[in-house]
């Protein structure tokens, strides 16, 4: 469907092997694969061949994997055979075919391209090597009565993890990168031996007692059959507990489960605490750090029935899972949830319809819900559960919005924030330092000729990477070295605008020299080992403040936190994009619920040049349901998402004008039959200019989602044919729901 795809030949005129008189009777299959078609193509076999398999055939040049999509009594042509099928593993099963069908019509991909998406990609080309599930290493007798020495702290925690049951290669790399060693050793030393697969053992370790709320939570779900359940907790309510609970009666009941996390949450620490809980149920997790070879085991043994319960980032909602009986989506309000290539898919309306297909429930879980979700509660077509207190006696944070607009900031702080930071060190307390912006500052500028670092590829400023020496693109990559004078005017004295994570770490370092200080963003954080050595060190008492950006502001728990302090984040208050204020909100609101989840209470600080909007005031106020409120009545009355529904086509091009061009004509097609939908634009994207190419966007809406669904089928049919004329240089792709407009 992307019009850069080489036209294809025609296939009745490839030459052919077999003739379908040559065969007795051939059974005639439909086969899709990995490439911009929308379109299935017809083989024949010699044996009948089901649904779901994957098979090997020629197309054009090429020897390609494919999927069995369909069968045929007859064919008005000669067609090629299947080259081979590859049948190391049954056919995909139809419910997880059904799914990639479904996706497919709903994002208006081609299958081929939907399935390969949901496919491992170890799964994708034929196999190198037979796929054989990986050995479980268990305790010897002598490794049971081993005790290593009280220092060797990766030492210990194996050894513990290792007296709950065996544990696999994958759990133990994602336990810490020295783990497989570790169990490569003891097992020459005799202390672990390997053992085949286990079977699933239903032991389940005790939990905190619930409270009232979570306990009549835990038993209001509604287990007949689908339902959809928005489970709105504020921060620190308990709600994972609450998806242990269900959880433990899912597996008891000889069932799976499937728990979706955003990217950023999926650390050990959350993978341990579900292990801790059923340390022997055979758990996978699924994400994309993940070695191909990994995955494709993980997803195996779910579809397999070996893995009972399979936590993992959105890919994982293609997991087949033939005995599934719950699915919970946490923080489902998470922009990384929807795929931003590609297939343009969001796992948790995916997850949705997923447990509507199995006949079981979905829990959505979120302490700021989604705006859809808020709106489909409002509906009647879920139900919403709520928690509205901290499940430890901690209260919430007090918040205090300080107005930057008449005080002096020393290093981009504010002295009441300094002061926050001294006394916290003094109490040996551990304070967060929040800026969503890493680097040493957004912009390097001259203050004679206004000179701004900019990107020569894109329409974006150069952040300026002190540590590095360079300038750096945070959209496309291009980094150069930091001008000794201005490229302009030749002025030397070039100045850095602006606090990035680096230069707020410095700032603290010089403030105060005795403190331990560690700074987490995707510069320092990049494997995600480093999380477990910063959750240590942070539960250890060892680190007195944290700087950081969004990286931090989820799902970790860390008790002696009580101090918060958020840098510019009034940037978020006006922009273009209508999702915004909507970001923000469950930003800060997760960042200030980082405070005070422990014994001690939490204190937050924001500063901002806005202190009386509405914003502020509702994260001051927590004030979660309300906020929505008003969001959703300015989006009704703004006609925005949920109140309508959106597509955006985007196009690109090395000109504008191309880009421009192509979606002008594909507005004309798009007026003449609209109809209910309203086309707006052709117009330059919000980043007008990414890696070189220019960029368009036409968006289509609609308050219902059948005439909008209708002309998107309509032109799709036909985009690639009004693109070819604009040539190779013109890209396109279409996003349903999009996220970002
Ligand atoms: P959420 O997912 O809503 O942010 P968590 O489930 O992580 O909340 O719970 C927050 C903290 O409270 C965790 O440390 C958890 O162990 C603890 N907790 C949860 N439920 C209870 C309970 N019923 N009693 C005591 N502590 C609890
Ligand atoms: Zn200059
Ligand atoms: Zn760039």
């Amino acid at each position: 469907m992307n019009s850069s795809a080489k036209p294809l030949p025609d296939k009745d005129s490839l030459p052919c092997a077999l003739t379908a008189d040559s065969l007795a009777k051939p059974h005639i299959v439909q086969v899709v694969f990995d490439v911009p078609l929308d379109r299935a193509f017809d083989y024949q076999s010699a044996q009948p061949l089901a649904v779901g398999s994957r098979v090997l055939a020629q197309f054009g040049p090429r020897k390609l994997v494919g999927v069995v999509v369909g069968q045929r009594a007859s064919s008005p042509h000669t067609l090629k055979p299947i080259g081979a099928v590859l049948d190391a593993l049954p056919p995909l099963p139809a419910d997880w075919l059904a799914l990639g069908q479904f996706a497919a019509r709903y994002y208006h991909h081609p299958l081929g391209q939907t399935l390969f998406t949901a496919l491992p990609s170890a799964l994708r080309n034929p196999p190198r090597r037979p796929l054989t599930a990986p050995p479980l290493y268990a305790l010897t007798a002598a490794g049971a009565a081993w005790q290593p020495k009280a220092q060797a702290v990766r030492q210990l925690a194996l050894l513990a993890r290792l007296r709950q049951g065996p544990l696999g290669l994958d759990e133990a790399r994602s336990l810490h990168a020295s783990h497989p060693r570790l169990l490569r050793d003891w097992a020459q030393a005799g202390w672990v031996t390997q053992v085949a697969a286990e079977q699933a053992a239903m032991t389940v370790c005790p939990g905190p007692a619930l409270n009232a709320e979570q306990a009549e939570v835990v038993a209001g779900l509604d287990w007949h059959g689908f339902s959809a359940t928005l489970l709105d907790g504020i921060t620190g309510s308990g709600k994972t507990e609450v998806y242990l609970q269900w959880i433990a009666r899912v597996l008891a009941a000889g069932r799976q489960a499937l728990v979706l996390v955003p990217e950023i949450n999926l650390t050990p620490q959350l993978e341990a605490r579900f292990r801790a809980r059923f340390p022997h149920t055979p758990t996978v997790c699924l994400h994309s750090h993940l070695a191909d070879g990994a995955r494709a085991q993980a997803w195996l043994a779910a579809w397999q029935g070996r893995a009972r319960l399979v936590i993992g980032t959105r890919l994982a909602v293609f997991t087949p899972l033939p005995e599934l009986g719950l699915i919970v989506v946490d923080e489902e309000h998470d922009g990384s949830f929807k795929q931003q290539d590609g297939l343009r898919y969001h796992a948790r309306d995916l997850a949705v319809w997923r447990a509507q297909q199995a006949g079981v429930p979905v829990v959505l879980g979120s302490a700021t819900p989604s705006l859809e979700s808020v709106a489909a509660v409002q509906a009647g077509r879920y139900r919403h559960a709520r928690l509205t207190r901290r499940a430890s006696a901690a209260a919430l944070p007090a918040i205090h919005l300080l107005d930057i607009r008449r005080q002096l900031l020393d290093e981009g702080i504010a002295p009441a924030a300094w002061q926050a930071l001294a006394d916290g060190l003094a109490a040996g307390e551990t304070s967060l330092v929040f800026i969503n912006r890493r680097g040493w500052a957004p912009v390097l500028a001259c203050v004679d000729c206004g000179w701004l670092s900019s990107c020569p590829h894109c329409a974006a400023r150069l952040v300026l990477h002190w540590q590095d020496r360079r300038l750096q693109c945070h959209h496309c990559g291009h980094h150069e070295a930091i001008p000794h004078a201005c490229p302009s005017c030749g002025n030397p004295d070039l100045k850095p605008l602006g606090q990035g994570t680096q230069r707020i770490e410095a700032a603290l370092r010089r403030q105060f020299p005795q403190a331990r200080i560690a700074r987490i963003d995707r510069d320092t954080v990049s494997r995600r080992d480093a999380w477990a050595d910063i959750d240590r060190q942070v539960h250890a008492g060892e680190l007195d403040m944290l700087v950081g950006t969004q990286m931090l502001a989820k799902g970790h728990d860390f008790p002696s936190l009580s101090r918060v302090i958020v840098l510019n984040a009034d940037g978020g208050l006006y922009s273009a994009d209508f999702r915004a204020e909507e970001r923000l909100f469950a930003l800060l609101t997760q960042v200030a619920g980082r405070a005070g989840r422990g014994s001690l209470p939490g204190q937050v600080w924001v500063q901002t040049q806005f202190p009386d909007h509405p914003l502020y005031l509702a994260l001051q106020a927590h004030d979660v349901p309300g906020f929505a409120q008003r969001l959703l009545e300015a989006r009704a009355n703004d006609g925005y998402p949920p109140a309508v529904f959106q597509a955006l086509l985007r196009a690109d091009a090395p000109q504008l004008d191309t880009a421009m061009a192509f979606l002008q004509q594909v507005q004309q097609h798009a007026s003449q039959s609209a109809g209910l939908v309203l086309c707006l634009g052709p117009a330059p994207a919000s980043m007008a200019r990414l890696a070189g190419r220019e960029r368009a966007q036409l968006l289509l809406q609609s308050a219902r989602r059948a005439p909008l669904h209708a002309l998107l089928s309509a032109l799709c049919a036909e985009l690639d044919a009004w693109a070819k004329p604009f040539g190779s240089s013109l890209r396109w792709s279409l996003d349903v729901d999009p996220q970002e407009v």
